[in-house]
């Protein structure tokens, strides 16, 4: 399947700096090293600050990581994830959240109207190639982005047990389907959904009905 590679920006172009101000203008973005405690855990940033600021003071500052995907070097989207970053008691912003991916530094757009409220906030995303793949990774990001925050809305309430996996692979590959045509799929090609039916028998027939 075609996959982008998900990583810190190597420089704050006029696109991300555009993405950013419609987040928030009244902030530009930052460079932050990442200083990962030894008993941070991924995707528990808003923990680890808060357990961080019970220990040696400073504030929580809220805001949102800016990721850039690429494929084959050249930028499809643009994607902001909502976090929480340690502002130390001498000010500075400092990262203590590991990324499940090593990265070392993030850029970092601070935030002061968020906060987190135990609700999933989805992540933000921003077409940057304006291509119809770029386009069609956009959407499905959405999609997934949507069903993270309503997936964990049902476990915060208890309708659905801890753990529930967001089906992130097949929201993609859906969206793929429903744009087979503009991406290319032929009538007789597999459906990139993975069904392992024809284009033609699959998701054209459900998303873009055939001529009569
Ligand atoms: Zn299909």
């Amino acid at each position: 399947m075609f996959m982008p590679t998900v990583t810190t920006p190597s420089a704050i172009t006029q696109e991300i700096l555009d993405f950013c101000r419609a987040i928030e203008p009244a902030h530009g973005p930052l460079w932050l090293e990442l200083e990962p405690q030894g008993w941070a855990k991924p995707q528990n940033a808003f923990l680890n600050v808060g357990f961080q600021v019970s220990m040696h003071g400073g504030a929580v500052q809220h805001g949102w990581i800016i990721w850039l995907a690429e494929h084959t070097g050249r930028p499809l989207y643009a994607e902001a994830e909502f976090h929480a970053v340690w502002a130390a008691p001498n000010r500075a912003l400092i990262d203590i959240t590991p990324k499940a991916d090593g990265e070392r530094r993030v850029l970092f757009l601070p935030d002061s109207k968020m906060s987190f409220e135990g609700s999933v906030v989805p992540n933000r995303l921003h077409d940057i190639a304006r291509t119809e793949i770029s386009r069609t990774m956009v959407e499905g990001n959405r999609r997934i982005a949507e069903v993270t925050a309503a997936l964990s809305d049902k476990v915060r309430n208890g309708e659905l047990p801890m753990g529930v996996r967001v089906p992130v692979e097949r929201i993609m590959l859906e969206t793929i389907a429903a744009h087979g045509v503009r991406l290319g799929f032929g009538r007789n090609d597999l459906c990139p959904c993975l069904s392992g039916r024809t284009y033609k028998n699959c998701h054209r027939r459900i998303t873009e009905p055939l001529p009569r």
